[in-house]
């Protein structure tokens, strides 16, 4: 064969393997996906009226269209949970923000974070007492600080350097949450807080977990904490890998729920490693995590979101209000038999 036909015969069997190679498949664009949670307890129908119904469906409905906004639009996960749980902050019905629980000395201390699953960059503040919007706060601790986490007065004072909106503490103050605390103090006067507490003084933190259309995953939890709380005390919704987890491929997590327990269990961790290393799925991966919780004494709930964007309500309360979106469509739920 000259150097000629040999290399004809080249260019004709690959036009050849050109031909027998089969088209593959455009790979499917991802499709955007949202869930938030304004919080778990015990909710139930018939300590719910109608109006407090209607509230809790039009805050969460407020919340969902926010995030489903930015994704809408092509915007990033990171972006569409922050714009999620924004408005829930503003929204006194949520233990989050303006409505945040107060603690025993009547103060109000907000615990907040947020983590990208791009590049598991995340930020989170604890105790802080002035930034109106904890969630903005952390998220200028991931995207301006090399830090993640910044507590206290200090995490006040970088939110303030940052140009946050500050506000007076009793900004937070809300009539419903100013009777809770009283209640719970006035209650059962000689045993431990802890003790008097019911589940219902212990929930209403908000958050939410998105897929973006690049497929991108991200998490984000705010929360005033438990009422009565003692000063100083941090719950999970701060802690990545307690209440709030995202790695793209494998899971977003946002917790609510009994705090030290989720803290105890490290619940958001927990799930996306399972995800990860043993293939469960989230829902599997959710039950085992939350049966810890249950196992130590705990309860509480948590919203998860896989690689591909299914979406997964797991809950050992009575309730959690909850809801979730997506181009086909958004829906809302409370209770725990729907
Ligand atoms: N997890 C929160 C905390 O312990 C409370 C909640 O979810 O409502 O601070």
């Amino acid at each position: 064969m000259t150097l000629k036909t040999l290399m004809a015969f080249v260019a004709a069997s690959s036009v050849l393997v050109a031909c027998a190679t089969p088209v593959a498949p455009e790979p499917a664009a991802p499709e955007w996906h949202l869930a938030i949670h304004g919080g778990a307890g015990v909710i139930l129908r018939e300590n719910l009226s109608p109006e407090q119904e209607a509230a809790y469906v039009a805050g969460l409905t407020e919340a969902m269209e926010a995030g489903a906004a930015v994704l809408r639009a092509g915007g990033s996960a990171v972006d569409a949970v922050q714009a999620a749980v924004l408005p829930m902050e503003d929204n006194p019905i949520f233990n989050a923000g303006y409505g945040a629980v107060f603690a025993a000395n009547g103060t109000h201390e907000l615990d907040a974070s947020i983590m990208d699953g791009r590049d598991r960059n995340a930020g989170s503040v604890a105790g802080v007492m002035r930034v109106r919007n904890p969630i903005i706060a952390a998220r200028a601790v991931m995207d301006k600080s090399e830090h993640v986490m910044f507590a206290g007065a200090g995490a006040d004072a970088f939110a303030e350097m940052h140009g946050l909106e500050m506000v007076e503490n009793a900004y937070f103050d809300t009539e419903r949450r100013r009777n809770d605390l009283e209640r719970l103090l006035e209650s059962r006067v000689g045993t431990p807080i802890a003790s008097r507490r019911t589940a219902a003084d212990r929930f209403g933190t908000v958050g939410a977990v998105a897929i973006d259309s690049q497929g991108n995953l991200a998490a984000a939890t705010t929360t005033g904490g438990m009422t009565a709380k003692a000063p100083g005390r941090v719950g999970d919704a701060p802690l990545v890998g307690a209440a709030t987890y995202a790695e793209n491929g494998v899971c977003a997590v946002s917790a609510t729920g009994h705090g030290e327990y989720f803290i105890r269990v490290g619940v958001a961790k927990t799930i996306c490693d399972r995800v990860k290393f043993t293939g469960e799925t989230i829902g599997q991966a959710a039950r085992v995590a939350l049966g810890e919780v249950a196992a130590l004494g705990g309860d509480g709930g948590v919203i998860v979101i896989d690689g591909q964007g299914h979406v997964d309500f797991v809950f050992n309360s009575a309730g959690m209000y909850r809801g979730e979106i997506s181009a086909s469509g958004a829906t809302t739920a409370i209770f725990g038999n729907e």
